[in-house]
């Protein structure tokens, strides 16, 4: 595995890969992998001959009074956690590296951006896909994988790729779960022991959310009711938002005809964090 950390070496190297033919894929991180991430790279491995990982913790992408000084960093335990998985080349670049001075260029994605996440975190899907986009143009893949668990962020790229006509592939990966149900994060890593153990009633409250829609109820005021209820057995979790929205648009819904996202952000505590589910009418 070769760790490259200038711009202009990883456009070397991937100026060489293509002109030999090679598929590049890459999964962009940032960093304090877990088996979330490690899942991603393990897809990414299947669907072409080089894979790329980056560790980049994005500035542009935390709003004033965020964790980004205290987002979690280890980047000698990610290094032996890749070199195991086999990648070929760990990105990790300066933030110097990817914001010379003087930028002053941003991608926006404007009205996939407003709801949910970013309705609480303004400025947020600004700095992913001003980040992403960077990404791309330096590691020139020809497919990312990113998580279902960060729904918004995958449906922002999406849109992206689209409406600038970028020739790369966006794949999507399902939540990775520990047991009892918590979808992995980095910043599980900020939970006491007892936020851990109140935080499963992220994936609980989803579960009872699609099985109230599996018994016939496709109103999404009773769906959220119950959401909700089971949210507020938990006095550690403080709700930020529970939405029931189109999949597509993420704009709000009050029925679900055919599928519809149940989305949530709940903090605990200095963690905040987000759970989703697709749910689809049968
Ligand atoms: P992050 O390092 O949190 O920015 O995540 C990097 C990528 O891993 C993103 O595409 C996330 O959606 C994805 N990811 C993080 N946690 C999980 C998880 N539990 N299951 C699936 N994908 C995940």
């Amino acid at each position: 595995m070769q760790i490259i950390e200038t711009v202009s070496s990883m456009h070397e190297w991937s100026e060489r890969e293509r002109r030999e033919g090679r598929r590049i894929a890459l999964v962009p991180t940032m960093g304090f992998l877990h088996e979330g991430h490690l899942s991603l790279v393990r897809d990414a491995k299947k669907r072409a001959h080089q894979v790329v990982v980056s560790i980049f913790v994005n500035p542009t992408q935390f709003g004033p009074g965020e964790d980004f000084s205290g987002y979690p960093r280890d980047f000698e335990r990610d290094r032996g956690l890749l070199e195991k998985e086999q990648i070929d080349v760990l990105f990790h670049p300066a933030v110097e590296a990817m914001y010379p001075d003087g930028a002053e260029t941003y991608v926006e994605v404007e009205n996939l951006s407003l709801p949910l996440c970013g309705a609480v975190r303004p400025g947020h899907f600004r700095g992913v896909a001003t980040a992403v986009t960077k990404l791309f143009n330096i590691v020139r893949p020809h497919v990312a994988i990113f998580g279902e668990k960060d729904y918004q962020q995958l449906q922002v790229i999406r849109k992206m790729v689209r409406d600038l006509s970028m020739d790369i592939e966006i794949a999507g990966h399902p939540i990775v779960r520990e047991s009892d149900g918590l979808a992995m994060s980095s910043r599980n890593a900020y939970l006491t022991a007892d936020e851990r153990r109140a935080a499963v009633c992220l994936s609980r409250s989803l579960c009872r959310g699609e099985r109230l829609l599996r018994r016939g109820e496709t109103s999404a005021e009773a769906i959220l009711s119950v959401v909700d209820a089971e949210l507020a057995k938990e006095p550690l979790a403080n709700v930020e938002y529970v939405k029931l929205c189109d999949p597509e648009t993420l704009i709000d819904i009050k029925t679900i005809h055919h599928s519809a996202l149940l989305a949530l952000a709940v903090r605990f505590g200095k963690a905040r964090l987000i759970d989703n589910r697709v749910l689809i009418r049968h």
